[in-house]
């Protein structure tokens, strides 16, 4: 008997037990079952919502995304172009481009330009490089209004022929092929050692950037290579005297090869 109590006892706490729970999972399940199943419609209308959200804009950025993408290469292409293109003139020596920009210039142009120089007539070509005869002009410019009597002249431009035979007058000369007036960029000023203007002129001269050579060579002035970019004075003899080679100056001054 109380066996069978223990047991009814058992089953029925058992039974409670179930049906407890049973009243709690359906209580538990009921009252937040009407909350919850609008509220996990309303997650998956915003799940969706979002979802759409995120197609478009995963697609806007994609097009972005690729369009920058293409960018980045184009971007990329372009600094290894302008790298290649840098590189370029590291790998091909730069002294070539200016030499075949100054054969262009040399077939063109011309390095030698005509300039009126009282004292220097044919058989000698009074011509300059043409950068130096424009600052020659604007040097005269300058003399001329400060009311100093004119100029005259014995050298512009020299041959290399000519260079050999001149007859310095007692003066510094150079050695062919080394002399600036080869180059078309040196002028030798006459009576500089008698005019009582000298030293004004000279200061003149030295205002727009000539050298002027000294007691050792007074009527001579000229300008440096790196006033005019040019950075090899041999090169720089070697390209006028092929301007004249060529048949320069055109204007008409061009004297004799050998002429004095
Ligand atoms: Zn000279």
């Amino acid at each position: 008997m109380l066996i069978n109590r223990k047991r009814k006892h058992i089953f029925n706490s058992w039974i409670d037990n179930i049906f407890k729970v049973k009243t709690l999972d359906l209580s538990s399940n009921k009252e937040p079952g009407f909350i919850i199943i609008p509220i996990i419609v309303a997650i998956v209308f915003i799940l969706i919502f979002c979802f759409v959200l995120l197609t478009v804009v995963v697609k806007n950025n994609g097009g972005d995304g690729t369009g920058v993408a293409k960018q980045k290469d184009e971007s990329n292409n372009l600094p290894s172009k302008t790298q290649d293109s840098s590189n370029n003139p590291d790998k091909a020596p730069s002294s070539n481009l200016p030499d075949k920009y100054d054969e262009n210039q040399d077939l063109g142009s011309g390095y030698l330009k005509c300039v009126e120089l009282n004292g220097v007539n044919f058989p000698r070509t009074p011509a300059l490089d043409r950068r130096v005869r424009q600052i020659w002009l604007e040097t005269k410019q300058d003399i001329d209004a400060q009311g100093i009597p004119p100029l005259r002249f014995s050298w512009g431009f020299r041959t290399n022929c000519q260079q050999i035979n001149v007859d310095s007058g007692g003066n510094t000369k150079a050695e062919p092929g080394t002399s600036p007036h080869e180059a078309g960029r040196a002028l030798d000023v006459r009576d500089m050692t008698r005019r009582n203007d000298a030293g004004q002129i000279r200061a003149i001269f030295v205002k727009h950037g000539w050298h002027w050579a000294g007691i050792k060579d007074p009527p001579h002035f000229d300008i440096k290579g790196y006033t005019v970019g040019e950075p090899s004075h041999a090169d720089w003899i070697r390209k006028a005297q092929a301007d004249f080679e060529r048949g320069g100056p055109r204007e008409g001054c061009r004297g004799t090869t050998c002429g004095q």
